[in-house]
């Protein structure tokens, strides 16, 4: 027998019943994360139900030194939870449920399988805010969304998953459970050993459990859709609503106008409502506990900055209909992607002062390059974020516009992901982001944690 067979033979005396699946009982779904690329079957899946289940089977694992790939919700866009050939899946949808919603410490403490839904509703219905949210929710688990650090909606506001993880408890390759389910908000005891496991991707341990930071829910809510003319009057309204709205903004998105015009045109429900056509378009939303003085506060801003050329036109949501229709053009990348197969999608953050110059040369750099190429562009700009859909609906331009997009990202001194994670897909571009020591010692603390480089392999870190 194989050592994998070997392996796959004794989880199946530790794991009852269909907590082991084999040959015909893996379903697909188990083959492939989000973006579809490089499906592979495993040679098995476990699904644990408990830590000690996870510690168990990766005490197995290191024993036989039998890779394996963790699973959250398989939403991830990175290709991290993709199985490579010879590993086993470890999918972590049993362990799922919520253990407390604690309303004096305001935590949510959950298992890391729990859908990122089914918490934002537990914290909602004790009448608090998990102040985590994207796309996604109603099938990434939030063991998933830590291990990527997943950004979302508002993270202008509350930061990124990092900042919402108080505790956190995750078994290591040898079956060691680390438990630092902390609540408290100060705890500078030693190492801050939970950092090892938020936004590794599943590369130093596997999350089981997670204590989350909630916020009181707020009663007030002001949007609207700014035109602009030039990427700098987006910023000068940013820094200039930064400071007379403070820490209220909730979202600030912008949208370049082939993006812009290429949802309205392709959704049919939806319009401009305004009277012509801008370079660029801001969806800026804040959130308070007093409507009235909210919504007068937010007229006054933006009045200022028509009155002060920093926007052309602004068309203030007056009701959640309208709320709705501006985010519906903001979230319309899910509608329009399928029109662009195949295309590259880049996740990308810099310093703003760079943004504007990235994009240019990009630009200019696609029309020598690939002159029918297609550049869609939006970016949750407070948060140095650019996401970038660029397709010449040829697959053998793929490679060409990454390598593009990745080297100027990186000569403006950018990240190559901003929020979605290396995984895979992205590991040979990480040099552009990363200095030889950073990657240096990135190995260094694998080797630490995984001597026998059994959890995800080939993920994150380039060889
Ligand atoms: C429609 C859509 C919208 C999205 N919007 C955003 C967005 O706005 N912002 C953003 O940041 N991301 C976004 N994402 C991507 C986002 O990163 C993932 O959806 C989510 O964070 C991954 O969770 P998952 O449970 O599906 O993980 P998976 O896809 O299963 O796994 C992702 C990675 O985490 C690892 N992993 C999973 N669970 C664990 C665990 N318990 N312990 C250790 N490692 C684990 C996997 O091995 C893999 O490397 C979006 C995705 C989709 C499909």
């Amino acid at each position: 027998m194989s050592i994998s067979a070997d392996s796959i033979a004794v989880l199946r005396q530790q794991l009852t019943g269909d907590s082991i699946l084999t040959g015909s009982e893996i379903s697909e779904r188990y083959s492939v994360d989000f973006t579809g690329e490089n499906s592979q079957v495993p040679l098995a899946v476990v699904r644990p139900k408990s830590t000690e289940e996870v510690a168990l089977v990766l005490k197995t694992c290191s024993e036989f030194v039998q890779p394996v790939v963790i699973q959250g919700g398989l939403t991830g866009l990175a290709g991290g939870a993709t199985p490579l050939p010879g590993e086993i899946a470890m999918s972590l949808e049993r362990l799922s449920g919520i253990e407390e919603v604690d309303t004096d410490s305001m935590t949510v403490t959950a298992m890391a399988g729990a859908p990122l839904q089914v918490i934002q509703e537990a914290a909602e219905n004790a009448g608090f805010l998990l102040p985590l949210d994207f796309g996604a929710r109603g099938s990434c688990h939030i063991g998933g969304a830590i291990a990527t650090n997943a950004g979302g909606n508002q993270v202008i506001r509350f930061g990124m998953t990092r900042n919402l993880v108080l505790g956190l408890e995750a078994v290591l390759a040898d079956g060691t459970v680390i438990s630092s389910m902390n609540k408290m908000l100060k705890n500078n005891a030693g190492y801050d050993l939970k950092q090892l496991f938020i936004g590794t991707e599943g590369t130093l341990g596997v999350i089981t459990r997670a204590v989350l930071r909630l916020f009181p829910r707020l009663s007030s809510r002001c949007t609207a859709l700014c035109a602009v003319e030039s990427f700098s009057q987006s910023v000068k309204l940013l820094r200039e609503a930064q400071i007379k709205l403070g820490s209220s903004i909730s979202a600030y998105e912008v949208m370049w106008s082939p993006y812009f015009d290429r949802v309205i045109g392709h959704i049919e429900t939806l319009r401009s409502p305004f009277e012509k056509a801008f370079p660029l378009y801001v969806l800026i939303e804040t959130e308070g506990s007093e409507q009235n003085m909210d919504s007068q506060q937010f007229e006054k801003v933006l009045g200022s900055a028509l009155a002060e050329n920093f926007i052309e036109d602004a068309v203030i949501a007056q009701s959640e209909k309208d709320r709705e229709t501006f985010w519906a053009i903001r979230d319309g990348v899910s509608e329009i992607t399928k029109a662009l197969i195949p295309y590259a999608s880049l996740d990308v953050s810099m310093d703003i002062a760079e943004m504007s110059g990235f994009l240019e040369e990009f630009d200019a750099a696609l029309s020598s390059n690939l002159p029918d190429a297609l550049n869609l562009v939006f970016g949750h700009v407070g948060d140095n974020n650019l996401h970038l859909f660029i397709t010449t609906h040829r697959q053998k331009d793929i490679k060409k516009i990454l390598d593009l997009g990745y080297g100027l990202t990186g000569a403006h001194g950018g990240s190559i992901s901003a929020e979605h994670g290396i995984g895979v897909l992205k590991r040979d571009y990480l040099h552009h982001s990363r200095t030889a020591e950073e990657i240096e010692l990135m190995r260094r603390l694998k080797k630490a944690l995984d001597p026998k480089g059994i959890l995800n392999p080939g993920r994150v870190i380039p060889d």
